[in-house]
Order: C-alpha cells, then structure tokens, then sequence
C-alpha cells in the first residue's frame, strides 16, 4: 500500500502505491505507526477524487466525485483522533488537463501514477476531536 523512509525521528516521507486510495493508505500508515496527532502535506497523480463541501446555513454535507486525470498540485491536512480512531482532515487542490483547479476537503482520491507525502508526527502526543454543534463540525479538542 506505501513504502516509506523515516528521515528523521518522528517525520517520514511516504511512497504510496499506485491505485491506492490516499486516506486509506495514510490511516494504516498512522495505524502503523501508531501516529496520534501530526501533519501531512503532498503532492501526486489522481483519477478520481470526492470532495466535500460543507454549507455552513444548512450544516449538511454536499459529496462530488470527480472521475478524471488530475495533479494533486497540493495536499495539506492533520492528523488527529476520535472514538479512538486515526481522524484525517484534508484539503486537496487538484489541477485538471486544462491547467485549471479544483479542490476542496478530500474524502477520497484514486492514485494514477504516483503519490508522494511527508508526514510528521507530533511526538507521542495525542489530539481528539469533538462535535461541535453551532458549526456542525468535529473540531479539534485539547
Ligand atoms: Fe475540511
């Protein structure tokens, strides 16, 4: 699913395999290492990507699926806990075959061709989450 190479205590740099999906490659990966809060940041080739969008009046999710050949031009997100699982956010930008971009909270991207991350862990340290009413979100919870 990913090789990777501890460059430094705590930090990784991760090769995830081609036609993995990138959220489920790096919560085994933070599964592994037993990662409990951190950062991640990326780059890669994608062929279809689910965003999310969230409206803020309604606090009801919209899903889109985009089932084409993109650059993940950048991938930036953190690493958490809730209910005792690993807790992705990740926002994506994605720039399609006519140079424009899309992007938005990533729930799932298909790899086409490479996906490149660095990964820093935070020490041993643990952040959860909790739902938070008035924004109908899981914030962080320290
Ligand atoms: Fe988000």
């Amino acid at each position: 699913m990913y090789q990777y190479k501890e460059v430094s205590p705590g930090r990784f740099v991760l090769s995830l395999d081609n036609h993995v999906e990138v959220s489920e490659a790096l919560a085994a990966f933070c599964r592994e290492k037993d990662i409990r809060a951190g950062v991640v940041g990326g780059l890669g080739a994608i062929c279809e990507a689910t965003f999310r969008f969230l409206d803020p009046a309604t606090k009801k999710y919209v899903d889109k699926t985009f089932g084409e050949q993109m650059e993940i031009t950048n991938l930036t997100g953190n690493i958490s806990r809730k209910d005792g699982q690993v807790y992705l956010h990740l926002h994506v930008t994605a720039s399609r075959r006519d140079y424009t971009c899309i992007g938005g909270h990533l729930l799932t991207a298909r790899i086409n061709g490479a996906c490149e991350l660095f990964v820093e862990s935070f020490h041993g340290a643990e952040i959860g989450r909790r739902f938070d009413e008035e924004t109908g979100l899981n914030l962080y919870k320290f």
